[in-house]
């Protein structure tokens, strides 16, 4: 995906369903780990796939606040199923990462960085939403004070295959987040599914150099008008049918107005600060550094662990903790995401991929909880947005910007 090209409009090219099995088989010869969705325990997962016989043909999703099961489809379809518990963090982003070693030997003490090759990925099944959370890392983790070798090296040369999405969950609202469900950019292979007339099968585009030369391995045909024109009415009329939507206002703006709103008191006696909303999330970056050494004494590492701003320790300073209740820590999580991480970033955090709202265990709503903000903002300052306490111009904000001035207490 980093070579993707400047051009666009390359020639669609219609592609059987067979046309998955050379896709994967093309790429696995090319020297790809190939990583795309598959049905395990009744959760749709990303793991390596070594034949397109892996992925879930004929299984939806459906999805709630808190609750998420897959259904059978008589369409047979191959990527009509909503985001499942994964994102493609964990493959770039890994939860855990050997930073260093220490030995001692004697009187001396050798520490070693730590370096493992990475694996060369293609990444089969890519959803808009979940393209944006990559480049929404990508700026975090490869640039800047904080960029991680490990992501890097892992990110480098990612073979990019999206599939744009035509069956968004309950809990979608990638579409008024302006992340999907359709694809423009970003991509070496865009692909679009279609079943019932016509038959199984795909339309493909090539976004990069290297999408090229794997589509023209992989046979097909110039796809006709209608079938393109289809395809497109098919990803047009899913941004329709989202399960949710974000209040339609400007939420950084709101963000910035609703430090002191009471209902943070009702969402923090309801959340768990379990910390499953930043762990399943594809945009959340946050680590923390830990030492083990063996009782012996002699040999020490350095860890790096994936950590959330739900975790007491997250903010303990020296005394303690600056964010000890749940009402603070969720107002921090929440405020980031859709407020101060434009102050940070230049965009929102958040994508719209609703994992947030299927995976907490008590079905807390990112969406419901704006829209309550934007209601109560309303009652006591007016339209959200005219709150005398609203930010300015980038920068300018209450809630500030840069990394720590963004936590809110
Ligand atoms: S919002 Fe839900 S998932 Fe997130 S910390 Fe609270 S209880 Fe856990
Ligand atoms: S905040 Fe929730 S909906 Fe938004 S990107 Fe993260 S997990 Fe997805």
């Amino acid at each position: 995906m980093a070579k993707v090209s400047e051009e666009s409009g390359t020639a669609a090219t219609e592609l059987p369903v067979e046309g998955l099995e050379r896709l994967v088989r093309v790429l696995r010869d090319d020297g790809y780990t190939v990583v795309g969705p598959t049905r395990r325990d009744g959760v749709i997962v990303l793991d390596e796939l070594e034949s397109a016989d892996g992925l879930p043909f004929g299984w939806g999703v459906e999805s709630r606040p808190g609750g998420y099961r897959t259904v059978p489809r008589p369409d047979g379809a191959a990527f009509a199923h909503s985001a499942g518990p994964q994102s493609w963090k964990p493959f770039l982003h890994r939860p855990r990462v050997k930073l260093a070693e220490f030995e001692r030997d004697g009187g001396g003490l050798t520490v070693r960085e730590h370096r493992e090759p990475a694996p060369r990925y293609a990444f089969l099944g890519v959803r808009a939403c979940d393209l944006r959370a990559i480049a929404i890392q990508d700026r975090v983790l490869t640039g800047g004070r904080h960029a991680s070798p490990d992501y890097r090296a892992r990110r480098d040369g990612v073979f990019v295959v999206v599939v744009e999405c035509t069956e968004p969950g309950a809990t979608c609202f990638c579409a008024s987040m302006n992340a999907g469900p359709g694809v423009e950019a970003g991509f070496d292979l865009r692909l679009d599914e279609l079943t019932g007339d016509g038959g199984h099968r795909f339309v493909a585009v090539a976004g990069s150099a290297a999408g090229r030369a794997v589509l023209a391995r992989l046979g097909g045909r110039p796809a006709d008008p209608g079938t393109v024109d289809r395809a497109r009415r098919e990803v047009d009329a899913a941004a329709d049918r989202m399960g949710r939507a974000m209040p339609d206002l400007d939420l950084r703006d709101l963000m910035a107005g609703s430090l002191e709103a009471d209902r943070w008191n009702d969402v923090a006696e309801r959340c768990l600060t379990c910390g499953n909303c930043t762990m399943v999330c594809p945009t959340c970056f946050c680590t923390t550094v830990t030492d083990t050494s063996e009782v012996s004494g002699t040999h020490a590492e350095r860890w790096q662990l994936w950590d959330s701003c739900f975790d007491l320790d997250f903010s303990h300073l020296h005394g303690g903790p600056v964010r000890a209740s749940a009402r603070s820590r969720y107002r921090q999580w929440m405020t980031h995401k859709l407020g101060t991480w434009h102050d940070q970033f230049g965009e929102s955090g958040c994508v719209g991929c609703g994992r947030c709202v299927v995976w907490c265990p008590v079905g807390i709503d990112i969406t419901e909880e704006a829209a309550a903000l934007a209601a109560e903002s309303a009652t006591t300052t007016g339209p959200a947005g005219e709150s005398a306490t609203s930010s300015g111009p980038a920068g300018e904000s209450a809630t500030a910007s840069g990394p720590d001035e963004g936590r809110a207490r």
